[in-house]
């Protein structure tokens, strides 16, 4: 194997062509391949800058075979550099494959870092930045999307989702049932953009909002996670008003799992909030005063 070869992930631009580093356009500029993942997008940026280098498509429809035919490029000593649509490769679009398959070949693999839409997002958002899971897309089947859901409404991380303007209210709204309808989040669309706008809100009054108006652009939808959740955090009004919703459903003779729902239902929240609520009044109510 020659030893020259390398493997460099490079992040793209989002949006502002001018968001990309010195050194990737140098390395653009020297590599002997640049595997993108389209071709004619890809072509947009290297004329821009001025750049000239071979290029071949690497996408997911023919990672398997295009894969080996670079993995035995690199080994042969060529660098190439890989490059998605936008922002990071292997960050919801091809690259990580890439870059596993090098990794096990020996080939050394190289970052050139870059913009990319979910930390870009994640630190406007104005939510908690300590810890954060990103979660990407969701499944588009109902089953599975709510059971990624499940797993991650109790995550105390912030959370971080991409979504296609048509699927955003979809989206939107299994997000707000799933994790209840006052968790924060924020809706960051087209950022580095002509039309970049961040809208910093609930979970429903996102929804609220669009459905009112034409989801349009990109987005990534951050929200808080659950220690953040305000319907856990509620003030002590809403708190006993869930506990004597939940109290007069028990009366009415519903057990208590379809108590929980009812309430759930009533206040716009997920049953496990409501779970949380009942579980921090009885805790105030046992503590000694
Ligand atoms: N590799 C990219 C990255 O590092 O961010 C993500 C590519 S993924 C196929 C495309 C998704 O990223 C979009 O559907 C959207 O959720 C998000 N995205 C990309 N560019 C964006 C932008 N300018 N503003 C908001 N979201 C963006």
């Amino acid at each position: 194997m020659n030893e020259n070869g390398r493997l460099y992930l490079c992040a793209t631009p989002i949006g502002n062509l001018g968001d990309i580093t010195y050194r990737a356009v140098e390395m653009l500029r020297a590599a002997d391949l640049i595997a993108a993942e389209d071709t004619r997008h890809t072509r947009g940026l290297l004329a821009h800058y001025d750049i000239h280098t071979p290029m071949t498509s690497y996408h997911e429809h023919n990672k398997d075979s295009k894969g080996s035919e670079l993995i035995a490029r690199m080994q042969a000593g060529e660098t190439i550099v890989c490059v998605s649509d936008a922002g990071l490769p292997g960050i919801a679009d091809p690259g990580g494959d890439l870059a596993r398959r090098a990794i096990t070949a020996g080939i050394p693999v190289t970052p050139l870092p870059g913009a990319n839409a979910a930390l870009s997002a994640l630190i406007c958002a104005g939510l908690p930045l300590e810890g954060f899971t990103f979660v990407g897309f969701l499944p588009r089947k109902e089953k599975k999307r709510r059971e990624v859901l499940a797993r991650v409404a109790a995550y105390p991380e912030t959370l971080i989702f991409y979504e296609a303007p048509h699927r955003l209210r979809e989206t939107l709204d299994a997000l707000a049932e799933s994790l209840g309808r006052a968790r924060r989040a924020c809706a960051a669309r087209e950022l580095t953009k002509k039309f970049e706008e961040l809208r910093r809100a609930t979970l429903g009054d996102l929804l609220a909002h669009y459905r009112e108006y034409e989801p349009r652009g990109e987005f990534v939808i951050v929200v808080a996670g659950a220690d953040e959740n305000t319907a856990a955090a509620a003030d002590a009004a809403e708190e006993v008003s869930l506990t004597e919703r939940y109290a007069a459903h028990i009366a009415a003779g519903l057990d208590k799992k379809e108590a929980m729902r009812r309430t759930a239902q009533e206040l716009g929240i997920s049953r496990r909030d409501v779970y949380q609520a009942l579980l921090a009044e009885e805790d105030k109510r046992s503590a000694p005063i």
